[in-house]
């Protein structure tokens, strides 16, 4: 009668693949392979506490060994999984909404912490060298196919990419790196290298060690990064990915000095903020985080838009489209952030006016979600059916005419050509609730709806999305799909 028990890879935000292990710890290194965010139905054949004990606020870790679409079996952590069915063998009981599973609690864990298990007859490998030097770069299983749903005219074209996080999912901690090792921290060379002088004729002086740069004096009204992820921020030695991650973690709502910004590349994909954390210099990414202070001074626009949703939320996945489009992730046109259900989403702070809304005919409040209903994430009749709000649920569609917008938004419309009157429209999508009725003018902040699950959805989360027009004239979202930008022309974070 129960559902089997299954797992689906959530995985952390920053990463579109989860490692596989050949045993129960990060310390059975290198991984077998790796496999991608969003595969789904996995049979749960064990469940082991951490082999080497390692947890999270003295919760420790259990990993889950699992079938593969591959034929393979091994293990991932509990924190990267959402898990649903029947998990009474395992100490879980029936879980009949996914669920992260780092946020079960067993009923029973068989001998917790002990080093003595060896998981399934794989021989565990010799005492793990404390930094690979240069890890083998393991499998990657090609990742499910994102279905592009074929347009209709008059609805939503984009589908939202469903949401990989749940609401309170522990702190994303580092699966990628061995988790008991303290990695120094080298501070980066942000300067670029001083010319090479005609070597003078004297003995080269030694190089003194170079102090730990002191973390300065911070004026007030310093620009600060607060830490926006579910829970602790993964940081690097330098402004990209293909930097090696140290060892600090910097925790959420955590409020660090920002030092320097650098965009990651010449295509200006996202912007890297260096931040000091305990007297360390580290780099986070700018999606990771929001700002405090006065961010004039790296640059950044000071007038935007507060999130629509006050402080409870957190990051899960920014705007990913062409022409800085990341390969390596999902193609997103809206920004994912993560919230329990019933979250009050609030419009914009100088009013709006909203334009359109759809109430989700399939949505039910037991079932949300096309996933509770059966169909597997990102299913293309999701997309062509409007009882499901194109995938969206329940939305809303709210006009921010050029007189109600940031100064620094107007700039950068009439920058891009869409001339004085421009207008921008948002859509808030995967509601629990609506307050609003189409054609209703705005107040300042005015709650429009709620956080929820609705539609193509993993968890409850807001999909927002903007898109700019020529005109106040609303004529419809998909016809002003050209203008789909960066929600960050409009919002902070
Ligand atoms: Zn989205």
């Amino acid at each position: 009668m129960s559902n089997p028990f299954v797992a689906y890879v959530s995985g952390i935000p920053s990463r579109p693949t989860v490692k596989v292990r050949t045993g129960p710890s990060t310390t059975y290194d290198p991984p077998m392979f790796e496999i991608s965010v969003g595969t789904s139905n996995l049979p749960i054949l064990d469940v082991r506490a951490d082999d080497k004990g390692a947890n999270l606020q003295g919760k420790t870790y259990q990993w889950f060994r699992l079938q593969f679409p591959n034929g393979q079996v091994g293990w991932t952590r509990d924190d990267l999984l959402t898990v649903s069915g029947d998990g009474t063998a395992f100490g879980y009981g029936v879980v009949s909404t996914g669920t992260v599973a780092f946020n079960l609690i067993r009923s029973f864990v068989p001998n917790i912490t002990t080093t003595t298990i060896n998981p399934v007859g794989v021989v565990p490998p010799a005492p793990v060298a404390p930094i690979p030097a240069a890890p083998p770069a393991p499998t990657v299983i090609a990742p499910p196919v994102v279905v592009t749903p074929p347009t209709i005219p008059t609805a939503p074209t984009q589908p939202m990419a469903p949401v990989v996080m749940s609401p309170v999912t522990p702190p994303p901690t580092q699966p990628a790196a061995p988790t008991v090792v303290v990695v120094p921290v080298i501070i980066p060379v942000t300067t670029a290298p001083a010319p090479v002088a005609p070597v003078a004729p004297v003995a080269p002086v030694p190089a003194a060690p170079p102090p730990v740069a002191p973390v300065p004096a911070l004026p007030l009204n310093a620009p600060m990064a607060v830490i926006k992820t579910m829970g602790a921020a993964p940081t690097r030695l330098g402004p990209s990915t293909t930097f090696s991650r140290t060892g600090v973690l910097l925790n959420r709502h955590g409020r660090y000095s920002i030092l320097e910004v650098q965009r990651e590349n010449a295509n200006q994909r996202y912007r890297w903020l260096r931040v000091s954390a305990n007297g360390q210099s580290v780099w986070i990414r700018e999606d990771l985080v929001s700002y405090e202070g006065d961010t004039s001074v790296l640059g950044l626009p000071t007038d935007l838009y507060p999130a629509p949703m006050v402080e409870k939320y957190w990051w899960v996945r920014g705007y990913n489209m062409s022409p800085n489009l990341d390969t390596s992730l999902v193609q997103h046109d809206g920004w994912d952030l993560g919230a329990a259900t019933g979250e009050p989403m609030l419009a914009g702070p100088n009013g709006g006016t909203v334009v359109k809304i759809n109430i989700c005919s399939k949505c039910t409040a037991e079932k949300p979600s096309t996933l509770m209903n059966g169909y597997s994430v990102g299913d293309p009749a999701i997309f062509n059916d409007p009882a499901w709000g194109f995938g969206y649920g329940n939305y809303v569609i709210v006009r921010y005419t050029s007189d109600q917008l940031p100064v620094s938004t107007r700039q950068l419309l009439l920058s891009r050509g869409f001339g004085e009157t421009a207008a921008v429209y948002v859509m808030y999508a995967h509601l629990a609730a609506i307050a609003v009725r189409e054609g209703q003018v705005l107040t300042a902040n005015q709650q429009i709806g709620t956080c929820g699950n609705t539609g193509n959805s993993e968890a409850a989360h807001l999909h927002l999305e903007s898109r700019a027009s020529k005109s106040a004239q609303f004529i419809g979202w998909a016809n002003i799909r050209s203008g789909v930008m960066d929600a960050v022309a409009l919002f902070k974070r």
